[in-house]
């Protein structure tokens, strides 16, 4: 039997990355070579919708070469319990590849290095969405796509909300390591990780919203699209509306202000 199209297109996708692992793993290309066992690939669907990036690997892993196996690992498989997401269903990576001695933050060299390999992984999978884990990832993830720039203290307000650039979807959430230290906002990181769950889906009333026929007719941009229907439709106010059987105008954008110029 001819292999399909499909079919062909995702061996091919299988033979990159494991070059690129392979590349990975024999990296000598910065200083944390001497500190390491393992330089660590990325693992997970490769037909993944999500692409969860952390800064660096963990002492645990970084002897065993496996992402999140150690204690941070065990509050990410809580998490992910929680949002009802298997880690069969998504893809692992590091922006680092070799462990940070000593847990310190990773230097801006190291960075500019090692994210060759993450922009590699970005490219082959192109998830529908990236969840970059923690501040210092985030922080690269927006400058690399041009989002705002944030400090330290406003990062906190920015996890749990989907943001939408260069046709990258990206939605940043604490690392669960910071829950092994600190578990005052356990609450919020875990409502935040089970937003997971709706970025997964498309919204259920998508078919029958007239906002998908103000799109298709080009009255609607594409970031409403991508940013509720496609994207945290639970935060969508014509969503919970609908869920109320209250009334809302076919004009109503997600946001639930009013566009005069829709009109059917
Ligand atoms: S951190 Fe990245 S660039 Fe440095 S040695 Fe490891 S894989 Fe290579
Ligand atoms: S506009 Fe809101 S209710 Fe309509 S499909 Fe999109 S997310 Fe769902």
């Amino acid at each position: 039997m001819k292999p399909t199209k499909k079919f062909g297109v995702q061996i091919k996708k299988i033979m990159k990355i494991s070059e690129l692992n392979k590349k990975i793993k024999k990296c000598d290309k910065c200083g944390l070579i001497e500190t390491r066992i393992n330089a660590l690939c990325g693992e997970g669907n490769l037909k993944a919708k999500l692409m969860l990036i952390a800064q660096a690997p963990g002492e645990n892993e970084d002897k065993q070469g496996r992402m999140f196996i150690g204690p941070s690992g065990k509050v990410l498989d809580k998490l992910l319990e929680n949002a009802q997401i298997n880690r069969k269903e998504i893809y692992m990576t590091n922006l680092v590849k070799c462990t940070l001695p000593k847990n310190r933050k990773p230097k801006q060299d190291e960075i500019e290095i090692c994210c060759k390999y993450l922009e590699q992984e970005i490219a082959l999978i192109n998830p529908g969405f990236l969840v970059p884990l923690g501040f210092y990832v985030t922080k690269y993830i927006f400058e690399k796509y041009s989002f705002p720039q944030f400090s330290r203290k406003e990062f906190h307000e920015i996890t749990g909300k989907l943001v939408l650039n260069d046709n990258r979807k990206v939605f940043p959430l604490t690392h669960p390591a910071a829950l092994l230290y600190n578990d005052s906002f356990k609450d919020i990181v875990k409502k935040n990780y089970k937003k997971l769950k709706i970025l997964s889906f498309t919204c259920k009333w998508y078919n029958c919203c007239p906002l998908k026929w103000f799109y298709e007719k080009g009255k609607l941009d594409r970031k409403w699209i991508e940013l509720y229907c496609q994207g945290d439709w639970e935060s969508c106010v014509r969503f919970q509306m609908e869920e109320r059987y209250e009334y809302h105008p076919d004009n109503m954008l997600p946001d639930g202000t009013i566009d005069e110029k829709m009109r059917i």
